[in-house]
């Protein structure tokens, strides 16, 4: 069977900062060392601001201070997202950090900020899929142990297809053994728009771990 791999090892697009939410490094380390790794492109996805409010995260900087970034460091091409919270199966997902909206949006579902029943998880992604499906770049994290005993794989690949949206391996939750690796195989056997292979990096280290992710899918699947 043929996977799409949408990224290479040189890109990232999925990690957590100290400035805007409860990754372990600033964003001017996350550079450098993305840099020192030879990464080419990174997108810095933090949490959304309810997320940020119900973790307590204690965010220091100004994100709208951001225009004034620009890469002093090294030639990695560096810019800024967000990781949605899906909120309910009612359409309602989270979308802002500081009350700004990026561009470049994660859907994923953390059970400590979803307020719904995690029973109706299948419909909360169909639904919200169904409503913001033209700015989801891709699912994080999905068929993690949070959600996955209540995913419907067939149902989600379907809504995934209708809108060619693509879906994460995440390495750093296949690396803590997060994931229900049956269901994932199943859901990725399915979707045809692809897989990313991230970090979810919150602390440098976690850059290291995207070997294995890209090794897992190459061990599966003829690429
Ligand atoms: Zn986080
Ligand atoms: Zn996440």
């Amino acid at each position: 069977m043929r996977m799409k791999i949408l990224n290479t090892i040189h890109e990232d697009y999925h990690m957590h900062s100290i400035n805007y939410s409860d990754g372990m490094n600033t964003i001017d380390e996350i550079v450098q060392y993305a840099g020192k790794i030879w990464l080419k492109k990174i997108v810095i996805t933090d949490h959304s601001q309810l997320a940020q409010n119900k973790e307590g995260f204690a965010v220091r900087n100004r994100r709208s201070n951001n225009r004034r970034r620009k890469n002093v460091y090294n030639d990695v091409d560096v810019s800024f997202g967000i990781e949605w919270d899906l909120i309910d199966d009612q359409w309602n997902c989270c979308f802002d950090i500081q009350w700004l909206e990026p561009d470049f949006c994660i859907l994923s579902c953390h059970k400590e900020v979803y307020e719904g029943d995690l029973k109706n998880i299948t419909q909360a992604y169909i639904n919200a899929i169904h409503k913001y499906h033209k700015k989801i770049k891709f699912i994080g994290h999905i068929c993690n142990f949070s959600t996955s005993e209540y995913l419907d794989i067939a149902a989600i690949a379907n809504v995934l297809n209708q809108y060619q949206i693509p879906i994460e391996l995440n390495c750093a939750y296949l690396h803590s053994q997060w994931m229900n690796l049956e269901k994932f195989n199943s859901l990725l056997s399915l979707v045809q728009a692809g897989v990313y292979v991230n970090s979810d990096m919150h602390t440098l280290n976690d850059f290291n771990l995207r070997q294995a992710g890209f090794d897992y899918l190459k061990g599966k699947w003829y690429l």
